[in-house]
This record gives C-alpha cells, structure tokens and sequence, in this order.
C-alpha cells in the first residue's frame, strides 16, 4: 500500500486513514482492520473533499470498528525485539534475536518449543521485521506443499501449481486453472486450522464454488472445518506482523 496516510478528525478525535483511488469504484466505501487501519475507497475523479461528510454519515459504526481494531492511528506497525511473542504453528514463541559478525549478510533460526531464535547481523535486529517475514514465507514453503499433498490424496484431486504469498483478504485461494495460492502467514496458526485451510482449498479442485455439494465434501473429509474457521476470525489480529 502506497498511499499516504491522511488526517482528520472524527468526534473530535485524530484518526488517520488512507484515500484509495480506484478506477472501478463507483460509490466510495470504508474499510477497517488492524493490519491497513481505515482505508476509505473513492472512485478514480471523487476529491478528498468529500471524506469528512462520508465518515461523519457512518461514524457509529465506524468508531465502533475502530476501536475494536485498535486502528485510530492507521496501520498497525508491530515492534520486534527480543521478548516479543510471535505466533508460530499456534504456539506463542519468544522470539530471541542474536547477533552475528556484522559481515554476515544472511540469517539462520532456530525453532524451539516456546522460543524462536534469530540470528542476525547486528543492523538487521533494530528491524528484524524482514527477517521474521522471510522466516515465516520458509516455514509455509517448507510445511504447506506437503499438507496440499495430504489433502490431495483425500480428494482425489491434484494442484497444478502451488504459490505461497501475501495475501491480504484471504487465507487461501483456487483459481479455475487449478492454481492454490495461500498466505504464508498462514504458518501463524495451529497446524489443524493450516490443515483445514488447505482442505478447503483442495476441495474446491473438485467443486470450483461454494455449493452444498462442496460443503458436503468439505464436510466429510474435514468435519471440524467451521471450529477453525472461527479460530481464525478471532485470531486474525494475532496473525499479523
Ligand atoms: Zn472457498
């Protein structure tokens, strides 16, 4: 996201936000979560003008949203030192950052019970954020092919790709092609809600839509799909770095 963040005030408090020009927008919409704060949508020509009188039309709702994604400030920019817990496979891990030479370009970790280390060169641990990103898109290439590997076999279907990327609104994807894509945050979780993530995917190599006969299979080879679903709406906050 590029856009720069903008100011104004809502019942007299500073929120800050982003204008998103968007060529296929018609009506301007808001959006709020933790990771992007308020995104506020307008179509391509619209001027910023018009955002106080939106946001003032749907200011219950919105601080009401606002507060409970903690996003008056815009996005959420976490900070990472050794201490912070991060969530790795569903368990809380320490993180412990550890400096190298300060020549050593690459990194290394370690993946213990409770603890993460990270070893890094000495700059990198004032913001090790790049590091911990690359460490969790290695987690997810390392642990997510072998997960679509299992539930492919349940399903009787195979992907003909599998890409692991950011993705901001879904956790996964199937494309008509028959192309999974998942989030590598993905790894965040415990490996049942991964798994279940996965599952839904597979199954939609088999029904590309959300029909009762996808759910039916959905249902069969991964009864507990709908506790997961609800594991990660509560903890999407938490799965975020
Ligand atoms: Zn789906």
């Amino acid at each position: 996201m590029k856009e720069p963040l903008s100011r104004t005030l809502l019942r007299g408090r500073v929120l800050r936000y982003r204008l998103r020009r968007n060529r296929r927008t018609r009506r301007p919409g808001l959006e709020v979560s933790r990771r992007d704060g308020l995104v506020v949508s307008v179509p391509w020509r619209a001027r910023e003008e018009i955002v106080p009188g939106l946001l003032h039309q749907w200011a219950d709702w919105l601080v009401a949203k606002l507060d409970e994604h903690g996003a008056w400030d815009g996005p959420c920019v976490r900070e990472y030192a050794t201490g912070t817990e991060l969530l790795v496979l569903g368990r809380p891990r320490r993180l412990l950052l550890k400096a190298t030479s300060p020549r050593e370009r690459g990194w290394s970790a370690e993946l213990g019970d409770d603890r993460l280390v990270l070893h890094m060169a000495p700059d990198r641990i004032l913001s090790p954020r790049p590091v911990i990103e690359q460490y969790l898109r290695g987690l997810a290439r390392e642990h997510l092919p072998g997960r679509v590997e299992h539930w492919a076999l349940r399903v009787g279907r195979r992907p003909s790709r599998v890409i692991i990327g950011e993705r901001t609104t879904r956790w996964g994807s199937c494309s008509p092609a028959g192309t999974l894509s998942f989030c590598y945050r993905l790894v965040m979780a415990p490996p049942e809600v991964v798994d279940s993530i996965v599952a839904h995917e597979v199954c939609h190599l088999r029904h590309l839509d959300h029909s009762r006969r996808f759910w039916n299979l959905l249902d069969e080879v991964c009864p507990h799909h709908r506790r997961c679903r609800d594991w990660l709406n509560r903890h999407e906050d938490e799965l975020i770095i």
